[in-house]
């Protein structure tokens, strides 16, 4: 599990995440191939799971916040029903990894208000740093050439950071 940057008592107050204006919306977490087989492992029912492989939202029954959310996100309590198997997506928002201009970057959402906070701190820099180093080690740039599908183009993102590309390690 990657170290989460925004405290959980700050995630569990905000009701931003894992709700989306659209169905088939960019910012749907993506599943890496092993992700999805842990998820039908785990009897997940694979209508939770676009074509795309992407997490299949259903409409928000909270319609007040957005069109749709998550299927795995429990409305009433603000909780994740697979914390502790969440996609890799999930672990690194508000960071995001992007593909642009041919690079590969690593981005932030400025939607978090927390991280837009942050975003000159001392903790952010050290963050980021850490964050880096995990992306770019051998057994992760492995992991997105394995899975390119989960580089997606977040327009609004901000660019942090430019990674290796996934093609480095070949
Ligand atoms: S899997 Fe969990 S953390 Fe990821 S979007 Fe769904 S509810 Fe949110």
């Amino acid at each position: 599990m990657i170290e989460q940057f925004v405290p959980s008592e700050v995630c569990l107050k905000c009701i931003g995440c894992c709700r989306f204006s659209e169905a088939n919306s960019v910012w749907l977490p993506c599943l890496l191939d092993e992700e999805i087989q842990d998820l039908l492992d785990k009897k997940i029912p694979p209508v939770s799971i676009s074509i795309d492989k992407k997490i299949q939202p259903i409409p928000n029954p909270r319609l007040v916040e957005s069109a749709f959310i998550c299927a795995f996100l429990d409305a009433s309590a603000n909780k994740c029903a697979i914390y502790d198997f969440r996609p890799l997506e999930c672990q690194l928002y508000p960071f995001l990894i992007a593909i642009r201009d041919k690079k590969v970057l690593l981005t932030v959402d400025l939607n978090c208000p927390y991280i837009k906070d942050k975003m000159s701190s001392r903790e952010f820099e050290e963050y980021v740093r850490y964050l880096t180093d995990f992306l770019n080690a051998p057994a992760r740039i492995r992991l997105l050439r394995d899975n390119p599908h989960i580089i997606q183009a977040y327009k609004d993102a901000l660019d942090v950071v430019e990674l290796k590309m996934p093609d480095e390690t070949k």
